[in-house]
Formats: C-alpha cells, sequence, structure tokens
C-alpha cells in the first residue's frame, strides 16, 4: 500500500517569486511552486495538499502560526503516515523546535524543509530537498513509519528539529546540528541511523499542546556591554523569563551593579535561564567564579540547548503556567530529545 504523505506549505524561498517592481523575493501560491515539480508525481506515495492560506517569509513567523501548523497536524493525524512542512529557513529552526514541544505522543515523522533558491531558479535546491524529504517521511519498517519525531531535513542530512541552527545564510549546507548526530544522510541510498532516532512511548496518544507565552527575554552578553543597555532590558514589562546566553561554559561579566540586579529580578520572581554563546559543549555552574551568581540566584541550566529550542521550549513550558519550581525542573528535563548532553554514541 502507498504511504500517505501530507505536505504543509507555509510560505519561505522555496515558493517565492520575484516582484519585478522592487526586484526582492515575495512568497508566492502552492500552484506555483508544483508547476515546478512535476517530478512530485513520479513519487511512489500518494501526496496531499494544504497550507496556510496566506504563505509568509519565515520571518514573521510567530507562536499563532505554530499554533496553525499543530492544529494541521492534528487535524491530519490519523489520515496520514507523514508530514513535511515547506518552511522559511530563517526561522525553520525555532518553529520546528516549538512544534517538536506542542505535540506529545508523536508516532509519525515530521519533516520540515525549505530552500535557499526559489523553486523557479535553474539552480534551485528546492527539488531535491521536497523529494528527499518525501521519501524519509515515507520509510516504513514492519508497517510503521522509521522515523518518528520532529526533522528538519537539508542538503542531503536528516537533523533532529531541536538540535538544529541555521548556519548559513547562503550555502545550501544551511542547518547543523552541531551536539548531535545526523539522524540521516540522502547518497545513493538513504541512511537513517536508528540507534540516534527518538523512541516515543507507544501508550501516549496523539495530541497538541497549543498553549504558549512569550513573555520571555533573550540577552546575548558580550564585552562592553552598557549599563544602561542592561537596565533598560530590565525593566521590561511582564518579563517572566530572561535567558541570558553567556560566555563559555556559562560565565559572566562579575560587576557588583549587574550582580546586585540579578539578585534583585530573582527576588521578584524573574526566572533566569543560562545557555551558552558556544555551538558545542554545555553550561556548567559554578566551574568557574564568573558562574557563581547563577548559583546564587538558582538560574536554571540550559546545559547544551540551541538558541532555538530553549526559547520554544521556554515558550512551550510558560504556556502551562507552572510553578518557578515545576518550570525549573521540567526545563531541565530532556522532554523531546533537546538535551542529550549525558549520552554517548
Ligand atoms: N526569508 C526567507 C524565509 O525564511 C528565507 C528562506 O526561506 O530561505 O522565509
Amino acid at each position: 500500500m502507498k504511504t500517505k504523505i501530507l505536505l504543509i506549505y507555509t510560505g519561505g524561498t522555496i515558493g517565492m517569486a520575484k516582484d519585478y517592481e522592487t526586484q526582492s523575493l515575495k512568497p508566492f501560491d502552492f500552484e506555483n511552486l508544483l508547476k515546478h515539480i512535476p517530478e512530485l508525481s513520479l513519487i511512489d506515495s500518494e501526496i496531499s495538499f494544504t497550507g496556510f492560506q496566506n504563505p509568509i517569509d519565515s520571518s514573521d513567523m510567530n507562536p499563532d502560526h505554530w499554533v496553525e501548523l499543530a492544529k494541521i497536524i492534528e487535524k491530519n493525524y490519523h489520515v496520514y503516515d507523514g508530514f513535511v512542512v515547506l518552511h522559511g529557513t530563517d526561522t525553520m529552526a525555532y518553529s520546528a523546535s516549538a512544534i517538536s514541544f506542542m505535540l506529545s505522543g508523536l508516532q509519525k515523522p515530521v519533516i520540515f524543509t525549505g530552500s535557499q533558491l526559489p523553486v523557479g531558479d535553474l539552480r534551485t535546491d528546492a527539488k531535491e530537498n521536497l523529494i528527499t524529504s518525501i521519501h524519509f517521511a515515507s520509510l516504513q519498517e514492519n508497517g510503521k513509519p522509521s522515523i518518528r519525531e520532529v526533522c528538519i531535513y537539508f542538503e542531503y542530512k536528516l537533523l533532529r528539529a531541536n538540535r538544529t541552527t541555521k548556519i548559513s545564510a547562503e550555502n545550501f549546507d544551511a542547518f547543523a546540528s552541531p551536539d548531535y548526530p545526523d539522524l540521516g544522510e540522502s547518497g545513493i541510498r538513504l541512511d537513517v541511523r536508528t540507534n540516534v532516532l527518538r523512541v516515543e512511548d507507544e501508550s501516549v496518544d496523539f495530541s497538541i499542546n497549543t498553549n504558549l507565552n512569550s513573555n520571555l527575554g533573550l540577552m546575548k552578553i558580550f564585552p562592553g556591554m552598557s549599563r544602561s543597555f542592561i537596565e533598560n532590558i530590565f525593566a521590561t514589562q511582564n518579563m517572566k523569563v530572561m535567558i541570558i546566553e553567556a560566555f563559555g561554559s556559562g560565565n559572566i561579566f562579575s560587576f557588583d551593579w549587574f550582580k546586585e540586579l540579578l539578585r534583585k529580578k530573582a527576588e521578584k520572581g524573574l526566572l533566569f535561564i543560562v545557555n551558552t554563546q558556544c555551538a558545542g559543549g554545555m553550561v556548567e555552574i559554578g566551574r568557574y567564579e564568573t558562574s557563581e551568581i547563577f548559583k546564587e540566584i538558582g538560574a536554571i541550566n540550559g546545559f547544551d540547548l540551541t538558541t532555538e529550542a530553549s526559547v520554544a521550549k521556554t515558550i512551550h513550558l510558560l504556556g502551562q503556567n507552572l510553578s518557578s519550581e515545576e518550570f525549573k525542573s521540567q526545563y531541565e528535563k530532556d522532554l523531546r530529545g533537546e538535551l542529550t548532553y549525558l549520552k554517548q554514541y
């Protein structure tokens, strides 16, 4: 029996066309995309299409769009064997990470892909990315989908969505998973590394969680950051969580005024998450004296989370109305394969 795959088009370069007045790329409709990939009819799967009514450049994505996407998957979950989401590359890693947290009991593949050049371009990477994503989504073993998690497929690599980050604005090889092995590779054959795939508990029914809350801040620190800039950021109303992208293993400047500011904010209930600016390795609070302040204020350890996964996890957990203790304990747990620092491969 043919596998049934649903393509969900949200926008992005893959389906864009040039506006000849302004010379800039604008999202275009789905028919245009299909017209350029007649090869889709040769694929040995039954492919259906749906998507956002108004496709967008992914820079305009926000949590409302994630909800829309999760609902499309929920509505079609039992009808299809797999889902391929066409999405702009700019915020793909954010959306794909968010979807990984919003879906529970996932037993089917949800593969995000896009392209660096529009589908109508002679040298486009759209065809390979789309066709191979559909192939990966169609893989089955003993009548069950081989891949049962949210992934990003791009330029011959299948990656875990919430371990992935965009690394290039121009190379076809635009995404990497710096701290977790690639899940698969496309060569003459499609190679899936089953030992690193996520295995979700089969007794958990599929469901979506659309409660999200974006009352968070994200601050990348740098040497010479001015006091007034920092104080202004911390004066933001209603901020519940501040993610700090610290140096190295979670270190930060040790000015007295800064430490005092963190203490005051923490006392008032602001939660701090510490991530590292490094692409590899993880946060170890307390390893250096310059991270002691984080220990003192009970900051949450982001370990080796990508920025994208960290933001998405925060927005998801803030939406669950947890107590500070519960939030911290959930955040430091591996919920969807986004924290893998303890495992060996
Ligand atoms: N700005 C585009 C987007 O993210 C870039 C792309 O698709 O590659 O929608």
